[in-house]
């Protein structure tokens, strides 16, 4: 997926402007990708119905370009689909009982082991029975992955009725007080009847407070039919994705989550029991998109955010005609970080107001002789700038050790400043301000 969706994003960046036909085209280059990597078709179509009608709708903020504003709805429709934050295993109850259920080869068995290490490392103690008696070795080989871990295993090798081995090995663990009780399934008929069928009964006779469908992150379109089939048969609570330490991008899991509706909460990454991850969205999505930096870009976009909100307050004071001394310095102060300023006059739309560069910007030097120039300054002095008279002037020189030269300097930019503000078109402003909800 990331090499298509790579290739249609590039055809955005090479483009100077972004119009219907080329976010359309770019919409089916992402559909086309999204399938390839085994996202269920039906679902594709949603999502990039949503993505073309937010980009073709949203305008990119100042300071980022089409292509990466595509490239965050793109994201945010996913991490919507998925949920923005990672859902965690919850253990409510003593004892809670997982039932785990996943055709056969999806790595139920290794989950379970690497799921028990998990919640013994937290502290609670586990105890897992074994109801596979499909594959020969099922039950030595879930003992052999938690033995250096003394987790406790209950199964027979030779009993053939797994609905007797479900029930009977939750009664033991609920009788030597575990806190949690995992129970593995055979899944041997792949999505066959027989099957369902068996887990259906499993499910029923121990009644668990949570049914964990294993999913192998490797298969490809067959995903959604096989977790339909599964939710058919009992409610999925969860979804562990497994093999994503490998090439496969995990699409099908997507399409897993829009079969049963339910969370992804862990990951496999490889055979060890070490080897699950709690599930990150962000992470994920970047993973299945191909893109390396997306948490650079998310970056941008917060702090685009966060200068949007530092606007919002500028433009209220604007609006109320107040803006002192410590208002200057801290415009100045901020302007010399992003240049906020001179974005939101030039945001403004119709405004068409733009700010000469030296108006608002001053070196760092200058900044910091004015932070000492107005360090000698009254309170009244700095919240009323007009008070400032000559005899002041003098007195302010004096007791920062600079010249009078100086602090006139100050008070020159501080009424440029504020005349500035001042021959804005207000109606304009009050109409900005009313759509940042000020
Ligand atoms: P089950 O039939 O569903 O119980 O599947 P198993 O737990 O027996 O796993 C089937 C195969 O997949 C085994 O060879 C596991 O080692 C392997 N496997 C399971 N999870 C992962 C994983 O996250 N990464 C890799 N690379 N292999 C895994
Ligand atoms: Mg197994």
């Amino acid at each position: 997926l990331g090499k298509a969706l790579n290739s249609a994003l590039r055809k955005l960046a090479r483009s100077s402007t972004v119009d219907e036909a080329l976010i359309k085209e770019v919409v089916r280059d992402i559909q086309r990708a999204l399938i390839q990597s085994d996202v269920n078709v039906r679902l594709v179509l949603q999502l990039t119905k949503r993505i073309q009608e937010r980009a073709l709708n949203e305008k990119p903020p100042a300071g980022v370009s089409p292509k990466e504003h595509v490239i965050k709805i793109v994201y945010e429709e996913l991490t919507n689909f998925l949920g923005r934050e990672a859902v965690p295993l919850e253990i409510k109850e003593k004892p809670t009982v997982l039932l785990a259920v996943g055709i056969q080869g999806s790595g139920k068995t290794t989950t379970i082991a690497k799921l028990a290490r998990h919640l013994q490392k937290r502290g609670y103690k586990v105890g897992l029975v074994c109801t596979d008696t499909w594959r020969p070795g099922a039950y030595y080989q879930l003992k052999q992955l938690v033995e250096p871990f003394k987790i406790e295993v209950f199964g027979d090798p030779e009993e053939k009725d797994a609905v007797k081995l479900a029930r009977e090995g939750v009664a033991y663990f609920k009788e030597r007080g575990v806190d949690v009780i995992i129970v593995d399934t055979a899944g041997r008929h792949k999505e066959e009847s027989g099957l369902i069928e068996e887990m259906k009964q499993i499910s029923g006779a121990i009644n668990p407070h949570e049914v964990i469908l294993v999913i192998d992150g490797t298969i490809g379109q067959q995903a959604y039919n096989q977790a339909l089939a599964f939710k058919e048969a009992t409610p999925i609570g969860s979804i562990i994705v497994t093999k994503l330490d490998g090439s496969a991008k995990g699409g099908g899991a997507l399409s897993a989550v829009a079969a049963t509706g339910a969370p992804i909460k862990f990951i496999g990454v490889g055979e060890r029991v070490e080897d699950l991850e709690p599930f990150d969205p962000k992470r994920f999505v970047s993973r299945l998109l191909g893109l390396g930096d997306i948490e650079g870009l998310l970056e941008k976009f917060e702090e685009l955010q966060r200068e949007q909100e530092l606007k919002e307050e500028d433009v209220e004071k604007f609006l109320k005609g107040k803006f002192n001394l410590k208002d200057m310095y801290a415009q100045l102060e901020a302007m010399q970080k992003m240049g906020p300023l001179k974005q939101i006059l030039q945001m403004i739309p119709g405004l068409g107001y733009s700010l000469p560069d030296d108006a608002v910007k001053v070196g760092e030097e200058k900044l910091r002789r004015y932070r000492i120039i107005m360090d000698s300054m009254t309170e009244e002095e700095l919240e009323n700038p007009d008070l400032i008279n000559y005899s002041r002037i003098k007195r302010i020189a004096r007791g920062s050790g600079t010249s009078t030269k100086e602090v006139r300097e100050l008070l020159a930019q501080y009424n440029q400043m504020r005349k500035m503000f001042k021959s804005l078109d207000k109606r304009k402003l009050a109409k900005m301000a009313k759509k940042f909800g000020g």
